[in-house]
């Protein structure tokens, strides 16, 4: 008996040895944590609704997360390099992407909205022809802002620099996604957002063409997190809904 008791607790040993040191498989996220309410950084946290829903899918295919900061303009090449699983940082589904990315089925919308100073006279899309207007480097404020009649487009690194470019009146007008718009105006006196929208786009998860199975996996996840309103709380979380 004592022998048998011995054994079994030299195998129960093995067993959660083995339990602690064989690792989930990982779900890596490649993001710009520049972007809040989406994704952004909380004390050494990287936080926000992206993250969550991320969180969320991966709890979902029992795997772990792992989430990869980097340049806005990096994310969509780690993902079809295979360096990340997959791309979420707001990214709205645009036909040039689609041609190096899948995207999943989209998770909400969005618009590319206009923040100029309180005292501007430009009131909508149409006074923006010929004016200096900043950007983000890459994002659809930057491809959409190129039609715009004898602009002057200024692209920085970072949504913050472009608004702090208007700030300190070096530009007229910045052109970026509404939420982190908000968040802009609210922390920054002197600033507006024009009431009229200049696009209507929908964010969506980005995968490697070649990855159909995380694609329908992803997919079938974000149908789950619509179906229990998990997606809508996540999203209530970030955003109140009278702003
Ligand atoms: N939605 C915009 C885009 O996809 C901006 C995203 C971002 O700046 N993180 O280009």
């Amino acid at each position: 008996m004592k022998k048998f008791l011995c054994l079994a607790a030299g195998l129960l040993m093995i067993v959660s040895l083995a339990a602690c040191t064989s690792k989930k498989d990982e779900l890596v996220m490649a993001t710009n944590a520049e972007f809040q309410p989406y994704e952004y950084h909380q004390g050494d946290k990287i936080v926000g609704i992206d993250v969550e829903i991320c969180q969320a899918i991966a709890d979902d295919l029992g795997k772990d997360l792992v989430i990869e900061d980097m340049a806005f303009d990096s994310v969509i090449t780690s993902v079809y390099t295979g360096k990340a699983d997959l791309g979420v940082a707001g990214l709205t589904i645009t036909e040039d992407r689609l041609k190096n990315v899948n995207f999943s089925d989209p998770y909400t919308i969005a618009t590319q909205v206009i923040i100029v100073k309180d005292d501007s006279d430009i009131a909508s899309p149409d006074d923006l022809v010929g004016k200096t207007i900043g950007v983000q480097l890459g994002t659809t404020g930057d491809l959409y802002a190129e039609d715009i009649e004898d602009a002057v487009l200024e692209r920085y690194n970072k949504g913050f620099e472009a608004v702090q470019a208007l700030s300190q009146g070096k530009i007229d007008a910045v052109i970026i996604d509404n939420e982190p718009a908000k968040v802009y105006v609210s922390q920054n006196d002197g600033l507006k957002i024009v009431d009229e929208a200049f696009t209507y786009e929908e964010y969506a998860i980005a995968i490697a063409k070649d990855n159909t199975q995380l694609l329908n996996e992803v997919n079938a996840s974000i149908a789950k997190l619509k179906e229990s309103g998990k997606l809508d709380e996540i999203i209530n979380k970030y955003i109140s809904s009278d702003n």
